[in-house]
């Protein structure tokens, strides 16, 4: 039978898939002696349970009981005892950080008799009374689904009672009345008393904490951060340190470093006399966690203390909660802290040089998606700009947009195109709709660590936190500068994450330095400590790396900065691109050609253009593999829309002026409309039907090559046949290639220029008659956003716009399979074509050129199978060669 219970002293940082992170976490400080509160976790595998059969499993509350009188033998005092309680919280704890995500329920314990004991042992009536009407106040929103508005109304009518803006300025009674007042609220919203049976509170809180795993906004949150939906979250249950004893009281995070920038120092927020996530939630401001050592001088020292152990003990970036309950410092949370990409990148490297990690490992502690983030554009120093206000560097990047005052106009104006700053006076996790949808977020109220901060950082978005000089009101839609400038919704303002700067209007942007870095025009070791940091891991990952990175590139400009950017050739030139633009004329006598002689002679007029481009694009990658791929779209692509075509005949004919030429077009085009294009006359089948074409593509190839070669530059073309579903057809269109080979303009000191000829594997049945293809293909590229669209029946250009939200939404997917690969229906195919081409032919090349290409995740696959390149498009080449190498440490 499984255990569902553990003591903190029998878990450690290693066991977050059973034990959540912050339980983890918790047990792993227990065993380094530091000052945690006792207490114990009710494991991820009890919550997947309940959520799977709406019950505790068996044993589940007898092992609570055990956990619970341990716990009370250790503080020697019971849960709720009326002459002397012990309190709890009961705290929700994933293995992945979801900040804010999911519930918390504090005071657990706390009934009508048991805060008199409270009050008594505390000496503090103010305390014992504000602690119990939170309890309930938690329990109310959290466990019994009530409006929390319903609790903070009644605070604030207290408060306005009392003629107060200020928590701090209510008393005992002030709190005993809100107690009746909640307890009201309660009986009317929840149909129920508020309970006063501890061991109740604890299990409802315990269920309730298991339900949050389910609640739209965390759907949402790992959907977003693509966290798996079937984790389930732990719960931990921790004796009751108090925060809000008094002034010698108080609570607060801290970070061992700047998570914004990496610098090393004392970061992060306290709070006197206050409790749990006031800090968090942005309620009141905060104090920089440096005052504290003038405060409480012991504490400060003992936490700095804490803090280095931390660090060298995790190796890593931590970030902590914790509470000074009349001078005793307690430790309730830890963990590897979040962090902005440039800070992810210098601290990995300041722990190289500090002797704390390797290169190694500070490749794995950066990601693919991080160094994109670095790629963005920045703004523009040198711009004129008006500075509105400046508040706190929450999240890095440079956010132009509409001000928006709440979640739903963010959602409803950015589906309709517009780029939206979300203004609030402090986010909560309701807002994160709004989050997702706007470039930017800026909050007057909470610090670096408030929720907006924390979130915003997660998912890489520009954020801009406590400008506290702004009066933003929300009801009125605008907000209001102490100068006086007034920003109504809609009017545009720009936010700058790096350093916190906001700005009317809009300020025009410049590249980062990272892509300067990237393009040679910014040098390493000439003062950008992000740029050193960078080049060092990015060496490193091109060290270590198996993979090698191509770029999907068609015109020489790409293919230039792709170079730059570290493509090791091109993996797919698409040729389709060089048929539009004025060539479209060409392209449409060839499609319309009655006679052999008139499609020769449009062939024949795109011959030299072809070789044009080649020829660009062939000296820009120059000593390295090119990729081109024979035409693969249906040709109505190349003709005018029917339905646009149609009405203009219409149109003439009523006017009697019959045109010829175009009715003969609008035959042709009605003819070569297919109903589903992407699955009709295209990629091989185009070069049979259509006698000449891919001949001609060929001689551009191999001519240009040859005139090249001969020049002394070194090429090296791959000849690539799409759509292909059997080895016959690769055979006619390689018995073709080889006649134009053959031909005398293809050669170069008397032989034929070296070139492979290989095929694109993007249907299903490709990838099974794998062993059969190989026999006449010199190398594979999986195309895999076809394979991807065949493989599942999905039409690759409807179906993310019509029922993808709904099935993301549902959590069918956990990721669109285009933007991620699904590796076991996609994924198993490319391994199964692979392993069956390599049984033919064992030094068959293999490559992928699909969008997963640059895609983190899918390029591990795409090592762990086998391949020998990815090739993306020329922005995700860095992203790609990063993760190829943490892929291979
Ligand atoms: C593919 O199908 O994966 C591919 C790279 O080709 P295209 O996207 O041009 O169809
Ligand atoms: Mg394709």
């Amino acid at each position: 039978m499984p255990r569902f219970v553990y003591d903190f002293a029998e878990g450690d940082k290693d066991q977050k898939d059973l034990l959540g992170g912050k339980g983890a976490n918790l047990a792993e400080m227990t065993n380094l002696g530091l000052p945690v509160p006792p207490g114990f976790i009710i494991t991820t595998e009890a919550c997947r349970a309940y959520l799977a059969d709406g019950a505790e499993p068996d044993g589940m509350a007898a092992e609570v009981t055990e956990h619970l009188a341990t716990l009370e033998t250790a503080m020697g005092r019971r849960l709720g005892d009326p002459d002397d309680p012990l309190l709890v919280s009961v705290r929700s704890g994933a293995k992945f950080s979801m900040p804010g995500m999911m519930e918390t329920v504090l005071n657990v314990g706390l009934n009508d008799a048991s805060v008199h004991a409270l009050a008594a042992r505390a000496g503090d009536d103010r305390f014992a009374w504000d602690s119990y009407r939170r309890l309930v106040q938690m329990f109310g929103a959290t466990v019994l689904g009530i409006e929390s508005e319903h609790f903070s109304d009644a605070v604030e009518a207290a408060k306005k009672a009392k003629g107060t803006r200020n928590d701090l300025d209510l008393d005992a009674g002030d709190f005993e009345r809100l107690v009746e007042t909640f307890k009201g609220i309660v009986r009317e919203h929840a149909g129920r008393d508020f309970p006063q049976d501890p061991r109740e509170q604890l299990d409802l809180a315990v269920h309730a904490v298991f339900d949050s795993w389910n609640s739209p906004r965390a759907n949402l949150y790992r959907r977003q951060e693509r966290i798996p939906t079937d984790l389930g979250t732990a719960v931990s249950i921790v004796s009751m340190v108090f925060g809000n004893l008094g002034m010698d009281s108080g609570t607060g995070v801290a970070f061992t470093r700047d998570p914004a920038s990496g610098a090393r120092g004392v970061y992060g927020d306290y709070l006197q006399n206050a409790q749990g996530e006031d800090v968090v939630a942005g309620i009141r401001n905060t104090l920089p966690l440096t005052d504290l050592e003038q405060l409480d001088k012991t504490s400060y020292d003992q936490l700095m203390d804490i803090m280095t152990t931390l660090e060298n003990h995790y190796r890593d970036l931590c970030d902590i909660e914790f509470t000074i309950e009349r001078g005793k410092l307690w430790m309730l949370q830890t963990r590897v802290g979040k962090r902005t990409a440039a800070a992810a990148f210098t601290i990995a490297t300041q722990l190289v040089d500090e002797g704390m990690i390797d290169l190694d490992e500070a490749l794995r502690r950066v990601t693919g998606a991080q160094l994109a983030n670095l790629m963005f554009p920045r703004f523009d120093r040198d711009a004129e700009k008006k500075l509105l206000t400046t508040g706190m560097n929450a999240s890095p990047g440079a956010a132009v947009g509409a001000a928006v005052f709440d979640s739903a106009t963010a959602v409803a104006r950015a589906r309709s195109g517009e780029r939206v700053v979300l203004v609030r006076r402090e986010t909560n996790p309701d807002d994160l709709d709004g989050m997702i949808a706007a470039t930017g977020v800026l909050t007057s109220r909470g610090g670096r660590t408030s929720h907006a901060a924390v979130v915003a950082r997660g998912m890489g978005k520009t954020a801009v936190c406590g400008a506290d000089e702004l009066e933003v009101d929300v009801a009125a839609k605008r907000f209001t500068t102490s100068d006086g400038v007034e920003v109504a919704e809609g009017e545009v303002i720009s936010i700058d994450g790096t350093n916190g700067e906001v700005y009317l209007g809009e300020v025009p942007v410049v590249a980062s330095p990272v892509v300067s870095w990237f393009e040679g025009t910014l040098h390493e070791g000439t003062g950008d400590d992000l740029v050193d940091a960078v080049a060092r891991i990015m060496r490193h990952a091109d060290e270590t790396r198996r993979l090698n990175v191509r770029v999907n590139a068609d015109t020489a400009d790409d293919s230039g900065r792709a170079r730059r950017f570290g493509a090791e050739g091109i993996g797919l030139c698409r040729t389709e691109h060089m048929f539009l633009g004025d060539r479209r004329e060409l392209v449409e006598r060839l499609v319309l050609a009655e006679s052999r002689d008139e499609r020769e002679k449009s062939l024949a007029a795109l011959l030299p253009l072809q070789m044009e481009d080649f020829t660009a694009i062939f000296r820009e990658m120059e000593g390295l593999p090119v990729t081109i791929r024979l035409l693969d779209p249906p040709l109505h692509e190349f003709l005018p829309d029917l339905t646009e075509l149609s009405v203009e005949v219409a149109l003439a004919r009523e006017r009697g002026e019959v045109d010829q030429e175009r009715e003969d077009l609008l035959v042709a085009v009605r003819r070569l409309h297919e109903q589903n294009p992407m699955l009709g006359l295209r990629g091989v089948r185009l070069g049979i039907a259509v006698p000449g074409l891919f001949a001609m593509q060929v001689r551009a190839i191999t001519r240009s090559a040859a005139e090249l070669a001969a020049q002394g530059v070194s090429v090296h073309p791959e000849i690539m046949v799409p759509l292909v579903g059997t080895v016959q057809e690769l055979q006619a269109v390689a018995a073709e290639i080889a006649e134009v080979v053959a031909e005398p303009e293809s050669h170069v000191n008397g032989a034929p220029v070296p070139h492979q000829v290989g095929t694109m594997i993007e249907l299903p049945r490709a990838a099974i008659v794998a062993a059969q293809i190989a026999e006449s293909a010199e190398f594979f590229s999986f195309g895999t956003n076809d394979l991807t669209q065949t493989t599942w029946g999905f039409s690759r250009d409807d179906v993310e716009s019509s029922f993808f939200s709904e099935y993301l939404e549902q959590g069918i997917f956990g990721v669109s399979p285009f933007e991620s690969l699904d590796v076991e229906g996609v994924g198993h195919l490319v391994e199964l074509g692979a392993r069956e081409g390599r049984r033919t032919r064992p030094d068959l090349k293999l490559g992928i050129c699909g969008e997963h290409g640059g895609d983190p995740d899918s390029v591990h696959f795409f090592h762990r199978v086998g391949l020998d390149y990815v090739s993306c498009s020329p922005f995700r080449v860095p992203v790609a060669r990063l993760e190829a190498g943490r892929a291979a440490v």
